[in-house]
Parts: C-alpha cells; structure tokens; sequence
C-alpha cells in the first residue's frame, strides 16, 4: 500500500496503473474510519483494479470550530485497517498541500442546499464541493464511492459532478450500522457511554415514523408523536426530522407511495451531531 503525501507522489503512484489501463476507484474520507467506510473501500475494490482512499478533514466543510478541532483523529489504526483492506493507494495530504492559498471560490448549490444540513451548516456543501472537486481532479477516478449515510451530501455530488462535466460515475452504498441499529459514524467516538445509548433515539425514531407512514398514518401526526419522543431524552436536542424527497430534497407534508421518499434526521446528543436517515419505500 503507498501512501501519498503530497499531489505530486499520488501523480506518480496513479501514473503506472494508467499506463496499465486499470479502472480507478475512489472513496474520499476524513479518518477515523469505521466498518461504513471500509464498505466503500470494499465496493470499490469489486469493481476497481486500483483503490485509492484519501483522508483530510476539509477546514472548509467545519462551520463549527469546536466541531474540526475535536474531529477524531486515528491515523494509525486507519492506515492498519486500509492495509487489511489491500488498498493500494491512501492520499493523506496536508492542509497547505490542498489549499496553499484559502480559497475565494464558493460554490452555491441553489435549492438542494438551502434544506436540511444545508441550513444548520451554512458554507458546508460549498466546503464540500470544493474538496472534492479538487480530489477528483487528482485522482481522476473512473468511479468514486459515498455513503448513503449523506444522503444530501450524494445530491450535491452528483449535482457538482454534472454541473462541470467531471467523467466520474458516482457509486452509493448504503449506510452501516451498530448492532442497536445506530448508524456508524466518526463522531460516535465522542459520545459519552451514557450518550452513546442515547444515540440510539435516532435510528428507533425513524423506525417508528417509517412504520407509521406505511400503515397510513398522518405523516404531521407521526412527526408530533416521534418529537415528543425525543424530547423525553434529556440529552437529545433535534434540529429536523423530515420527510424528503430521495433525490431533490424537497420536503413533504403527506406520504406519497408513488414518490421515493426518505425520513431524515439530524440530532445533538449532549455535544456530539449526529444525522441519519432511511429511505420510506425501498
Ligand atoms: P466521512 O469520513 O465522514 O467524510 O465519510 C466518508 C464517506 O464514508 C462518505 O461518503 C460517507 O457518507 C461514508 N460513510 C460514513 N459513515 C458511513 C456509514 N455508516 N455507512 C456507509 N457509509 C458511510
């Protein structure tokens, strides 16, 4: 496994394999990785010849500075599991590497990003596709991977990369979860043990309002119910719980079996953010 550096090391370690003619998969992440993100890496090794896997916590995604300065951090065990993996090349570039000047570009992603994380986390998503526009362009993948987990995150990707004409297809995988059903995620390392069970309101309350909306329940009904849930948890405290349309974003107020809808849900519990989501009709 070759870990990379600098853009230049990743150039020369892809440039043999291209000679080769291999496909290229990639999955971008930020570290601390977990079983969901090494279900990427495995997606990508079964269609890939060539696996390439970064690791940088973009500065510019973080509205919250507590949020980057606290964001795990588990480089050794990384670079252990990716091994086991067989990857064959991991980009750790530094912050000076990828942004040797702050970037004055923004990217505005119209209504997709105006919803949701989008609203609670104001620059995310232009953080967001300003790194991975830069990483595509290293790496010039053929295919690259994300998490069903973001699934606002996937509209905007697959929004950037049609909107620039980037040759890259986009792969979903659907999200990885704990045995309590809480979805994985680099931030549950920060959850106390009391949170940590906590946590677990997430997952049961997206269950309880996808088995109300399919026996016909009132979607408005179902939502007062499940936040009443919530709030007998002190340690939870809501942004949204929604549901959207799968693919545009777009809020509803009543159930519709004919649309492909998803429930979403973004939720501190005690410091940590946390988000998840599950699709209505599968
Ligand atoms: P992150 O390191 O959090 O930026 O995540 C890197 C990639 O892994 C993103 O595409 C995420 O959507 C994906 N991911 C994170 N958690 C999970 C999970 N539990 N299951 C599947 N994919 C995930």
């Amino acid at each position: 496994m070759k870990i990379a550096k600098t853009i230049q090391e990743l150039k020369t370690s892809l440039n043999s394999y291209r000679i080769d003619n291999q496909t290229i998969g990639f999955v971008p992440t930020m570290g601390a990785l977990h079983e969901g993100h090494i279900s990427l890496v495995k997606a990508s090794k079964s269609v890939s010849g060539i696996t390439v896997v970064s690791i940088f916590i973009n500065p510019l995604q973080f509205n919250s500075l507590v949020d980057f300065s606290t964001y795990p951090k588990t480089i050794e065990k990384d670079l252990d599991l990716l091994q086991k993996e067989e990857v064959d090349i991991v980009f750790i570039p530094s912050k000076e590497e990828l942004y040797p000047q702050e970037p004055v570009l923004t990217i505005n992603f119209g209504p997709i990003e105006q919803v949701l994380e989008g609203a609670f986390r104001p620059g995310h998503f232009s953080g967001v596709g300003i790194v991975v526009s830069k990483l595509l362009n290293f790496v010039k993948p053929q295919v690259a991977f994300f998490g069903q987990k973001d699934l606002q995150q996937v509209a905007i990707i697959k929004r950037l990369v049609q909107d620039l004409s980037i040759d890259v297809r986009i792969e979903v995988v659907p999200t990885m979860r704990e045995a309590d059903g809480l979805a994985m995620s680099s931030r549950n390392l920060r959850l106390t043990p009391n949170e940590r069970i906590a946590a677990r309101l997430l997952y049961r309350v997206l269950n309880f309002c996808r088995n109300e909306l399919i026996t016909g329940s009132d979607w408005l009904q179902i939502r007062q119910e499940a936040l009443a849930q919530i709030q007998q948890e002190p340690s939870a405290r809501m942004e949204y719980l929604e549901l959207v349309d799968t693919y545009t974003l777009e809020s509803q107020s009543s159930y519709d079996a004919t649309k492909t809808l998803s429930l979403v849900i973004a939720c501190f519990i005690g410091k940590v953010r946390l988000i998840d989501n599950l699709p209505v009709n599968l």
